[in-house]
């Protein structure tokens, strides 16, 4: 297949390609779960811990010093990959799920009142459902949901529809998890603030296959991942708009939120430190900067467009199989293919890929609301990174002909 990339020398970036399941080289296509990570963030990781480990901020000896430059140098780089205006503007959290509910319980909690309105889809993660039902119900506030088509694309006029001056709040998926569909969040944004209402995107898909433009899109918050950009665990970045993280109150309190403490009162701290309670994930704050260098030097148009060749390829090659049915037919979408198959349970066809070594990943994909709107429990789903080949992907039809041979 042709592309700009090397997707030998790139495969050698990720040790854990090498790896032997059931008596198989790994084939690893659950990368919408969590991707691997290149040697270059596992040595960041280790490199702090061996050479300058010490807390931030706070010391004045020199491994403190190095660490928080190199904490504060990665707020740098997540600020430029956002294209964000400010490094106050961008708070570190533990990933998505964590600032959708910073979110919802600092901005929500403050700001929407009884009878408001918050709008979410209906392919929504449930990191992206859950913070806002918990919201709602403590406020008296109304959730509406958009719904889609049987492609998986939202139905835009349904959601001008939703659109009143009680909305006070839309929180949509960026790119779907387990459609793949990219949802015109530009638009999205511009109906919501019409109407005055604010827009939370959920970026955990988005980030790895799409350049991010928070200026352009005009979003007010995004949160993402950086599990699944090829970073660590544990670790995601929460953009708001200054004015509005400004008028927020804090989330977690703590250490290093503060900027007094007395038993009467306490002032608090600047943004970003507002919304940093306590120690962070130093190591893994540090190790995300090396796995956005890493996207950046083989260029995400050229990840996305080599990644939609191999959706491409699969998807031509499953839909040869009888029975088998693709969740997800978005014209708009990334490298994610869902399908179920007639007659056979997404958890078998899981088990017996396993077998063959093939990692995917079966179930609802924390989209349960969604599954029901397929009316299906479930789908399997292969999704797709820089390091997957085509023959990887053959690898993957034989092994759904041999499922479709035993249990078909
Ligand atoms: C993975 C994912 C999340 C949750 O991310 P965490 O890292 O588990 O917090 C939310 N939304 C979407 C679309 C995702 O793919």
């Amino acid at each position: 297949m042709s592309n700009n990339l090397d997707i030998t020398a790139i495969r050698n970036d990720f040790p854990i390609l090498e790896e032997i399941v059931n008596g198989k080289q790994l084939v690893y296509f659950d990368n919408a779960a969590t991707t691997q990570k290149p040697k270059v963030v596992l040595d960041a990781i280790s490199g702090y811990y061996e050479h300058y480990n010490a807390n931030i901020h706070r010391g004045i000896h020199q491994l403190a010093e190095k660490a928080t430059a190199a904490f504060e140098d990665s707020r740098k780089r997540l600020q430029q990959f956002l294209n964000a205006p400010s490094f106050e503007e961008i708070i570190f959290t533990y990933g998505t799920t964590d600032g959708i509910n910073l979110v919802a319980q600092t901005y929500g909690r403050k700001f929407l009142k009884e009878g408001d309105e918050v709008i979410i889809s209906a392919m929504e993660h449930h990191s992206n459902i859950v913070p806002w039902q918990m919201l709602c119900e403590e406020k008296g506030c109304i959730l509406k949901v958009i719904p889609i088509n049987d492609d998986g694309e939202l139905l835009m006029d349904e959601y001008e529809a939703l659109l009143t001056e009680r909305t006070k709040f839309v929180s949509v998926v960026h790119v779907s998890n387990s459609l793949g569909t990219i949802n015109p969040v530009k638009e999205i944004i511009r109906k919501a603030h019409e109407v005055g209402a604010k827009v939370l995107l959920d970026g955990a898909q988005a980030s790895s296959h799409l350049s991010i433009d928070v200026q352009d899109l005009d979003c007010d918050f995004y949160s993402l991942s950086l599990h699944k950009i090829y970073g660590p665990t544990g670790m995601g970045i929460l953009f708001g708009k200054k004015e509005l993280l400004n008028a927020m109150p804090p989330y977690r309190g703590g250490g290093e939120m503060i900027k007094e403490v007395t038993f009467e009162k306490t002032t608090y701290n600047e943004l970003p430190y507002k919304f940093e309670a306590g120690t962070p994930n130093i190591a893994d704050v540090i190790a995300a900067k090396y796995a956005l260098d890493y996207v950046d030097t083989l260029g995400k148009p050229n990840i996305a467009a080599y990644e939609n060749s191999l959706l491409e390829y699969a998807t031509q090659a499953v839909m040869e199989i009888e029975g088998l049915k693709i969740i997800g037919k978005a014209k708009e979408k990334v490298s994610v293919l869902s399908f179920v198959i007639d007659g056979i349970h997404h958890q078998d066809t899981g088990v017996l890929l396993d077998q063959q070594g093939i990692a995917v990943r079966t179930g609802h994909h924390c989209t349960q609301p969604l599954m029901r709107r397929f009316n299906i429990t479930g789908t399997t789903r292969a999704s797709f990174a820089v390091y997957n080949t085509t023959a990887e992907i053959d690898r993957l039809i034989q092994g759904l002909h041999k499922v479709k041979k035993m249990l078909g």
